[in-house]
């Protein structure tokens, strides 16, 4: 049977961008659909605007520390509808670039909500076009507890258009976002409390990492409030919003920020006209070859919730791409070493295996951790202290993981991410020089274990 498309890939994110591009580019005929906007979750309310807002929260560091170097300022003053006006005229800018890759690679762009049909068969403003292959490349969407007064609380999509900086903002999670964003409002002048239901927020990520950012954040006067756990917010005669938590203590706030995870994004997707099965928490099931349990659909990026980063969705998609039109370059994904960065103020950046995991997966480890106050700090009064640490195979040298907590810990551990990838041991790490004076060179000077 003839198809009207080769691919046709439901939403112009991350992933499905990767996808339909490459697709196209081997020669394919694709069609991209999109119902909302071009460049998906990480360039409208993901990556791009939130890195803009850290650079924005930064700057408050940068006006205290200048006197230390002599420079003497006015008085600092932020205006937020200014933050957000440039950086709604930069997304605009990003999302008419991303309409020119489709365009410019021969994809055919629907702007709209897609329905799948019949397995090869996609529903778009009320036009049905027919495909041999269909990409699910949805997404997800935040995820909001639905506790009493949970409809006055807001998600990452709202924060990215709040009319106005709230003076109090309470945020709940103890994840990416919720760190991320609680150094965004409190760098921004928000008097900022950070809720966690656990003992010790950022779950997964590597123990003296948690403990160093708590420190750190804690100096810098956040609230955080760990062992808690929301009941209900009321709205009061004010505006303002009261937080009972389940202990029975009471918070108010102007904002409530939720980031307590994901969705995947699949509603009104049409999914039951098809044989696609979706994982016990809900993301569409795929092998390892992005295929789901119906044959012509394949899926990719945070819909199947394997890793919700942008990178990730982009390897994914080139793999789908060449999987499906060019099998011969074909390499799979390596869901191993994935370099990954917190942009909380200060930054943590890791990459490879936390010292929890190395120790669980029976390693035999020695650990390399160096703490220390980053030169550029030495004139001023800031306090802030950098952590490093090393967790190194004490039977064959391998580095297994570096971790770290510190300015620019994103830009430091992406190289690092290549010398573990290529199976670099402590010896490659202790015979390469540094780069002096800078911060990074301590990765390569760390010398006596500091537990074994
Ligand atoms: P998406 O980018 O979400 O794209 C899915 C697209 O599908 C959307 O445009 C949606 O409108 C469209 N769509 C959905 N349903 C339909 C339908 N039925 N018909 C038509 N179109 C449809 N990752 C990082 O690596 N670094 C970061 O710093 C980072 N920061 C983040 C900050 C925030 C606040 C958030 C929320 C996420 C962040 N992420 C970050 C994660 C990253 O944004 C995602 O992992 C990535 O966008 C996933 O890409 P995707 O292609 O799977 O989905
Ligand atoms: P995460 O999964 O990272 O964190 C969710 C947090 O919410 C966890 O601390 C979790 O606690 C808590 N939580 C979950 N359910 C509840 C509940 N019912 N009540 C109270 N707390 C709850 O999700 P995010 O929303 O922060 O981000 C989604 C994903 O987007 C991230 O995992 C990441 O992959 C990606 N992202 C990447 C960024 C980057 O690369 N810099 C930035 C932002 C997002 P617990 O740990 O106890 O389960």
């Amino acid at each position: 049977m003839a198809y009207d498309f080769d691919l046709y890939v439901i939403g112009a994110g991350s992933g499905g961008v990767r996808a339909a591009r490459f697709a196209a580019g081997f020669g394919a005929k694709v069609a991209v659909a999109e119902s909302r906007y071009l460049g998906g979750t990480c360039v409208n309310v993901g990556c791009v605007p939130k890195k803009l807002l850290v650079y924005g929260a930064h700057f408050a560091d940068d006006f205290e520390q200048a006197s230390g170097f002599g420079w003497t300022l006015g008085q600092a003053q932020f205006d937020w509808p200014t933050l957000i006006a440039n950086k709604d005229r930069e997304i605009n800018r990003l999302n008419g670039i991303y309409r020119n890759l489709l365009v410019n690679s021969g994809v055919t762009l629907h702007e709209g909500h897609a329905k799948i049909v019949d397995p090869h068969q996609v529903e778009v403003n009320g036009e049905c076009f027919t495909a041999k292959n269909i990409l699910i490349a949805t997404g997800g969407w935040p995820q909001i507890p639905e506790i009493p007064g949970h409809e006055h609380a807001i998600s990452s999509n709202q924060a990215f258009f709040l009319k106005e900086l709230p003076e109090r903002v309470l945020v709940v999670g103890g994840g990416y976002i919720a760190v991320e964003f609680a150094g965004i409002f409190h760098g921004l002048g928000a008097q900022t409390t950070l809720v966690y239901r656990g003992e010790m927020f950022l779950r997964g990520f590597d123990g003296s990492v948690r403990k160093h950012l708590q420190e750190e954040l804690t100096k810098r006067g956040m609230d955080l409030q760990f062992n808690a756990d929301i009941e209900r917010i009321d709205k009061q005669a004010d505006g303002s919003l009261k937080v009972t938590l389940k202990d029975g203590r009471q918070l108010e706030a102007d904002c409530v920020f939720y980031a307590t995870g994901r969705r995947p994004m699949l509603d009104n997707l049409g999914l039951e006209n098809t044989g696609v099965k979706l994982d016990k928490k809900g993301f569409v099931e795929v092998d390892d070859l992005y295929q789901t349990a119906e044959p012509s659909i394949l899926a990719l990026g945070d819909v199947i919730g394997r890793v919700q980063l942008t990178p990730v969705a982009l390897a994914e998609g080139m793999a789908v791409a060449r999987r499906l039109f060019k099998p011969e370059q074909y390499r799979p994904v390596d869901y191993k070493m994935i370099p990954t960065a917190v942009f909380s103020l200060p930054n943590i950046g890791t990459v490879g295996l936390t010292e929890e995991e190395a120790r669980e997966a029976g390693h035999e480890v020695q650990i390399f951790e160096s703490r220390f106050r980053p030169m550029k700090l030495t004139l001023t009064e800031c306090q802030e202290r950098t952590l490093m640490k090393l967790v190194v195979d004490a039977k064959t040298d391998k580095v297994l993981g570096c971790h770290m907590v510190g300015p620019e810990a994103g830009e430091i551990v992406q190289g690092l991410a290549i010398a573990l990838k290529a199976g670099a041991t402590k010896r490659d790490f202790d015979e390469t020089i540094g780069v002096h004076p800078t911060a990074a060179e301590e990765f390569v000077t760390m010398r006596t274990p500091v537990a074994g």
